[in-house]
């Protein structure tokens, strides 16, 4: 048991240090922990305040919302007051709220809860009288906010008027101000160029954005609005429900987020579950959804507590970023030779997968980051990404913290190693670790996407002494693939009619699947299609190459080094030997007909192509590339996130397609 007066000790030191955090994230808008950092702390409180009530301070973090009034402000009183929200962290504690909830609502009802995203920006209320925009504030305290009317007015998704309400004399609605990533971005490359502190997340950028003294400032960045909610109400006909009220502020024009969904458990699972997995497709950022009781009255009946109504909870997602300590760093050889440091971490949980390794890039990014053994790193994990260390904690370094040293040869061959501007290269062509990686990257769905033959196999048939360069994978046969270990028959022979279906192939898949340096399958499809054969690059000059459209010096190079080195000669001859054939790049009119003197809008964000690129592809297979949608645009090319050019393109009736259709259109992409 431990004793009083440390719980006492630890009681205030909790609050002392919630109460700094508040006022770094909430006034300053510059957080010195992450949130879980934050939420651990918090959790830890309200625990020794659960198992101890009588030491329970009435000021503690834990009873009271937000962080402070800034003075540069007029104050603003919120009635009824703004709240926050309670947490719920793992699937029980949803089941745990659903307990709470259930006395509360009728066994019957179909839809008994909503779901909406936790929007990750911050609280405002929003007041209209007789139908114009009248007040704009932040939830400060809860009890009252600032006066920030002039900065919210800047806002574009912000109606100045609502329309049909005369029946409403005074509305006040709730909802978020955030920012979305490309403006984020955009803004934040703007204070670096003006030699700047960026803003660490679009929050506090949305935050810093909306307390400002001067709204121009607040102007020239485009920040966003959604709302979910509404404070008081006078006059017209009340609604009922969320769901009630969302419909509501579709007909005044009010924006409302449009992912949302109504119904019992099940669907609320699905739909925490769907936006857990794809919240890197929307272009903002969310930090969990927000579960509500759906119909008011029972909300009325639950009542709140002082700090969050007891009907609705924040149903947060796994954190992304955590931190951990640097043990070790490896060297990896990539097929090109070019060294990359990756990291070796003590193993710790990020949003549920536990990560022991993370990239470095480069010895460059090593210097830039500050990064020794032994320092405590912030590593990150988002979507499907590799996680990457992005920052140190020097204030935790220890004092036996050691260089990282920089390699001098290659941790394969022992050959040294060049050093080509940000990179450290090993440029013996006979490196195992290079040949291993060029094998693996040739059988992949980039390359000659050879199904079931995956690195493992690459590497295991290289140990049995089977595979050494392309050529061999030609000529493997039965008793090759069954003489390893855990090899049946029956995936030997699909494996061996995988390659099969690879030994007649388009010039383009051949240049694409050699690993030549600038060389991707964009590039290999722009070559292949003007040189059509594959003996017309064996003597190939600098200027020829040039000539061709989309080919700069960099790729010129590159493919004239290759197919002038004699080794190149020796492996397209044993590929032949081996029995491949190199068709003739077919003639692709028919795609480009397709895009001719067509018109074409692009929305939201694409996977392969900046807007840039997307756009003078399209003009240079003869298409127009159109700002705005309208009854003349053949297509809507719609990315991720596509708003209301997508909507509309479907009111109008236009044909939307996503990348890959267009990429089809193009003759790319198989
Ligand atoms: P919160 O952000 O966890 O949840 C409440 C807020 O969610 C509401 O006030 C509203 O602004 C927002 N919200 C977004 N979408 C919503 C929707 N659809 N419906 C209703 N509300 C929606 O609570 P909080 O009190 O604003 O902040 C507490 C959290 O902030 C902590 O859990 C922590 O993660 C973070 N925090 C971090 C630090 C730090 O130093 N890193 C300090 C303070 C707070």
């Amino acid at each position: 048991m431990k004793k009083m007066s440390d719980i006492l000790a630890r009681y205030g030191e909790l609050v002392e240090l919630l109460e700094k955090y508040n006022h770094y994230y909430y006034d300053l808008n510059r957080p010195v922990v992450d949130d879980a950092e934050y939420d651990d702390r918090m959790r830890e409180l309200v625990e020794i305040e659960r198992a101890h009530p009588e030491i329970k301070r009435t000021d503690s973090p834990s009873a009271r919302v937000g962080g402070g009034i800034s003075s540069t402000f007029a104050e603003v009183r919120h009635d009824p007051p703004m709240q926050s929200l309670g947490n719920i962290l793992e699937e029980s504690e949803f089941d745990d709220f659903h307990a709470r909830c259930a006395k509360f609502i009728d066994p019957d009802e179909r839809e008994p809860y909503s779901a909406e995203l936790k929007f990750d920006g911050l609280a405002v209320e929003i007041a209209y009288e007789k139908g114009r925009f009248a007040l704009g504030s932040t939830r400060g305290n809860g009890e009252s906010g600032e006066d920030v009317s002039a900065n919210i007015a800047t806002i574009r998704r912000l109606p100045r008027t609502i329309e049909g309400v005369k029946e409403i004399p005074r509305l006040t609605v709730r909802g978020e101000v955030f920012l979305r990533h490309d403006e984020f971005d955009r803004i934040n490359a703007e204070r670096a160029a003006a030699g700047e502190q960026p803003f660490a997340n679009p929050r506090n950028a949305a935050a810093g954005s909306l307390r400002q003294l001067d709204p121009r400032v607040t102007a020239s960045r485009e920040l966003d609005l959604v709302l979910y909610g509404i404070g008081r109400m006078e006059g017209g006909e009340a609604p009922a429900s969320q769901a009630g009220m969302l419909a509501l502020f579709e007909k005044l024009g009010l924006p409302a987020s449009p992912h949302v969904a109504f119904g019992d458990l099940d669907a609320i699972r699905e739909f925490y579950r769907y936006w857990k997995e794809n919240r890197h497709t929307l272009n903002f950022d969310i930090d969990g959804v927000v579960v509500k009781i759906n119909r008011f009255e029972p909300r009325e009946r639950m009542g709140s507590t002082s700090k969050v109504p007891r009907w609705a909870a924040a149903w947060k997602f796994p954190a992304r970023e955590a931190v951990t300590v640097l043990s070790s760093v490896d060297l990896q050889v990539g097929r090109t030779g070019v060294i990359t440091p990756v990291a070796n971490l003590h193993p710790i949980n990020i949003g549920g997968v536990l990560v022991k390794r993370a990239t470095l890039h480069n010895f460059d990014e090593i210097r830039r980051l500050g990064l020794k053994l032994g320092d405590s790193v912030k590593v990150i994990r988002a979507g499907d990404v590799i996680p990457k260390v992005t920052e140190v904690l020097t204030e935790r370094r220890p004092g036996d913290a050691k260089e990282i040293p920089l390699p001098g040869s290659c941790p394969s061959c022992g050959s040294a190693l060049v050093k080509e501007d940000i990179f450290l290269r090993c440029v013996n062509d006979s490196c195992v670790a290079k040949r291993l990686e060029a094998l693996k990257y040739f059988v992949s769905k980039d390359a000659m996407d050879i199904e079931f033959f995956g690195p493992e196999l690459v590497q295991r048939l290289y140990d049995a002494g089977r595979l050494r360069t392309v050529a061999d994978i030609f000529t493997l046969a039965m008793k090759d693939l069954v003489a390893l270990d855990r090899m049946g028959e029956k995936l030997a022979e699909k494996i061996l009619a995988s390659i099969d279906a690879r030994r007649e192939i388009p010039l383009s898949m051949l240049l694409r699947s050699l690993g030549i340096r600038n060389v991707g399958d964009h590039v290999a499809k722009v070559i292949a299609r003007a040189v059509k054969k594959l003996p017309r690059l064996m003597d190939i000059t600098h200027e020829e190459l040039m000539e061709i459209h989309e080919v700069g010096p960099g790729v010129a190079d590159s493919i004239t080094a290759f197919f002038g080195d004699a080794s190149t000669r020796s492996l397209l001859g044993s590929l032949a030997g081996a029995g491949v054939t190199i068709r003739d790049e077919p003639v692709q009119d028919e795609a480009r007909d397709q895009v001719k003197g067509k018109t074409f809008v692009v929305t939201g964000t694409l996977a392969r192509y900046s807007r840039d690129e997307v756009e003078s592809l399209i003009e240079r297979y003869g298409g127009r590339a159109a700002g705005s949608v309208s009854k003349k645009t053949d297509y809507v090319i719609a990315g991720e996130s596509a708003g209301s050019k997508l909507e509309k393109a479907r009111t109008l009736g236009v044909r939307v397609i996503d990348e890959d259709e267009f990429r089809k259109m193009l003759g790319e992409g198989e």
